[in-house]
């Protein structure tokens, strides 16, 4: 068994969290039964991964806040994202960027791997792994240049 050194879970010897990511996208880009949480995938695991600039994690806390406390649709997160940091500002985290708090992560990508088993319980995993990201995402989020 390993441990991912960056959002803590627990691995077989086959997989590690990218590999898992990955699969999760072919699965997401060929059939849009799954592709329909695609924010919510890549969003957990780019914010469990230390993926995001810290501008990027100001705005995708929102963005996870506004999509599912207020239903605002993943269509519109797209476009936001087109003309916000997207289109400006790196959404990725540079590699000189200060490290951020490591976090106990209850729910990760691993989780959802052993558990899902047709795109119906998929789709309720992946909202339930954005739930909890974003519920303890808190400490990775600075406000200090708004
Ligand atoms: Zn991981």
């Amino acid at each position: 068994m390993d441990i991912c050194v960056k959002c803590g879970a627990k691995l077989t010897q086959e997989n590690t969290c990218e590999t898992i990511f990955n699969e999760f996208m072919a699965l997401e880009f060929t059939d849009p039964s799954y592709g329909q949480v695609h924010f919510l995938t890549v969003a957990s695991y780019m914010v469990q991964h230390e993926g995001y600039s810290d501008e990027m994690y100001v705005w995708v806390q929102s963005a996870l806040r506004s999509h599912l406390e207020e239903g605002y649709p993943t269509e519109l997160i797209r476009k936001d994202m087109a003309i916000g940091p997207g289109s400006t500002k790196g959404i990725r985290r540079p590699l000189n960027a200060k490290p951020l708090p490591k976090i106990a992560w209850t729910m990760t990508i691993a989780d959802v791997d052993s558990r899902m088993h047709d795109s119906d319980s998929y789709c309720k995993l992946i909202e339930q792994w954005g739930r909890s990201t974003l519920k303890e995402m808190g400490p990775l989020v600075t406000n200090e240049k708004l």
